[in-house]
């Protein structure tokens, strides 16, 4: 997605040498439109498939998942939480995922009355880096004997091994701006 390569291109800084910041315009501050871009996109991209819910984990990936939503046929978004809350049911499905960017272990959780048997699942999230979070949330799906569609990812880190986790789990993977490499200080598209 040219437009999302571009302002990645623009904006995106290397902090370590291997994460990207864009908080410009995708993870603190959000460009509305460019999230309406990508939402429309996604929804291009499984239009051949019939998705009855879409899951994404906070906080990132809500406002995507939204936008993803609006642009088909507004199903339902779930997201995923993070920590224990007062005011989640017990009864609920969960994955342990290590961060890639904080570097520590942390619970998701679903509540079970928001995925249904045999439904039909879009997992969408901003980054793809070792696949931690995407394998937790599928987890989660076929738990609940539900199917993942696949996968929406807005920007994948090809030279880390997330799409090839989730590949070998049979799982669909589309990036909308796959990053080869880091070469000093810049961001080199696949
Ligand atoms: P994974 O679970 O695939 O290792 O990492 C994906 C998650 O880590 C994403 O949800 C995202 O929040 C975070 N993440 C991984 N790599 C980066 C990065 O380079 N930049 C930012 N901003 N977040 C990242």
């Amino acid at each position: 997605m040219q437009v999302l390569k571009d302002r990645i291109q623009e904006q995106g800084i290397v902090i370590e040498p291997n994460i990207l910041k864009v908080d410009n315009f995708l993870n603190h501050q959000i460009d509305v439109k460019l999230y309406e871009q990508i939402g429309k996109e996604f929804a291009k991209r499984y239009q051949d498939q019939k998705i009855d819910r879409i899951l994404t984990v906070e906080a990132g990936g809500i406002a995507l998942a939204c936008f993803v939503a609006q642009a088909m046929e507004y199903q339902p978004v779930v997201y995923a939480k993070k920590d224990p809350s007062a005011i989640i049911s017990d009864d609920v499905y969960y994955a342990n995922v290590h961060s890639f960017t904080k570097k520590r272990d942390y619970n998701i959780r679903v509540d079970k009355r928001f995925i249904n048997e045999n439904d039909n699942v879009l997992v969408i999230d901003d980054f793809l880096a070792n696949g931690e979070a995407g394998l937790g949330l599928a987890k989660i799906v076929e738990e609940a004997k539900a199917n993942v569609v696949g996968f929406g990812i807005v920007i994948e880190k090809g030279f880390q091994p997330g799409r090839n986790k989730l590949e070998e789990h049979g799982y669909r993977v589309e990036s909308l701006a796959i990053i080869d490499e880091f070469k000093n200080g810049e961001v080199v598209f696949k």
